[in-house]
């Protein structure tokens, strides 16, 4: 494949599996260093370092094992990278959790782990790398959010707050560095296929007595008008893009690959 991000460095958060390690393999396949971060099976985050580590021709990738939902973590990971890598030329704001309940049961633990981790770390980040991109005049900063930044599900008022404000925290960062070689971006997913996703299939068809192919498209898939999974190689090539040299006037937006949901 075309080696566009080579000489190119790159953090990635929450990389230790899903949509993060996808990024993370297209990445170092395209030529950049990357540094991955996740938590996780010891077993798993090993795997991916290897992975990922082949990938850029060493025995395993630098890793950092910061728990996003500190700050100093958060400041403590983009030092650790800048000394690994060089620099941190692309940042990629990816880890995410979910938690699921009506708002007047809604746990306030859950809530604050789920604005730390999903918001407030992105912030963290890019107010820590932001200062070495604009002194080498160069950066690509781009946040996973999800549909679920654009639009609004029942039951998952801080995951679906987080999102939003992800795609404003986007958008204002795009505004102050206009006029610099740096971009602020959004992905903005709908039901991608992981293994932590595909494995809400079996329960969901023991719940409803259906097939897993119906309990896929009827339930899971409820929203998306393709009744197709996004594919991690779709969202791993929107962020290549987005980081790579034909990207330069792409700012402030948020990008949808959702098989038509917000479309609906
Ligand atoms: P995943 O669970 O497979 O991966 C999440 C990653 O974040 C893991 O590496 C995990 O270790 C890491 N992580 C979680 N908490 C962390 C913490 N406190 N500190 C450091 N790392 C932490 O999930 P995924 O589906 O690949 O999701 C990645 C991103 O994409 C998330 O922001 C998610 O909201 C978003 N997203 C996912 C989908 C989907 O359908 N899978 C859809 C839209 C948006």
């Amino acid at each position: 494949m075309d080696r566009v991000l080579e000489g190119r460095t790159a953090l990635i958060t929450g990389s230790t599996s899903g949509i993060g390690l996808g990024i993370a393999l297209l990445y170092a396949q395209a030529g950049a260093r990357v540094m991955l971060n996740g938590l996780g099976k010891p077993e798993d985050i090993a795997a991916a370092r290897a992975q990922v580590g082949a990938a850029m021709g060493v025995a395993e990738a630098p890793y950092s094992p910061a728990d996003l939902s500190s700050p100093a973590a958060v400041r403590q990971m983009v030092k650790e990278a800048e000394a690994a890598l060089g620099s941190v030329d692309i940042l990629v704001n990816n880890a995410g959790i979910q938690f699921v309940a009506p708002i007047d049961e809604f746990p306030e633990d859950k809530w604050d782990l789920i604005i730390a981790i999903n918001l407030s770390s992105n912030y963290h980040a890019i107010k820590a790398a932001l200062p070495g991109m604009k002194a080498r005049n160069f950066g690509r900063i781009i946040n996973v959010a999800s549909a679920h930044g654009l639009i609004a599900s029942p039951y998952k008022s801080a995951y679906v707050t987080a999102k939003h404000g992800v795609i404003g925290l986007t958008k204002t960062v795009a505004l102050e560095v206009a006029q610099t070689n740096i971009t602020s971006n959004a992905i903005c997913p709908g039901f991608v296929r992981t293994p932590l996703a595909e494995a809400q299939i079996p329960p969901l068809a023991k719940k409803h007595g259906v097939s897993e192919e119906v309990a896929l498209k009827d339930f899971l898939l409820e929203h998306q008008p393709s009744k197709k999974w996004v594919e991690v190689a779709e969202v791993a090539q929107m962020a290549l893009f987005l980081a790579g040299p034909n990207s330069g006037a792409m700012n402030g937006s948020a990008y949808s690959i959702d098989g038509g949901w917000t479309a609906a």
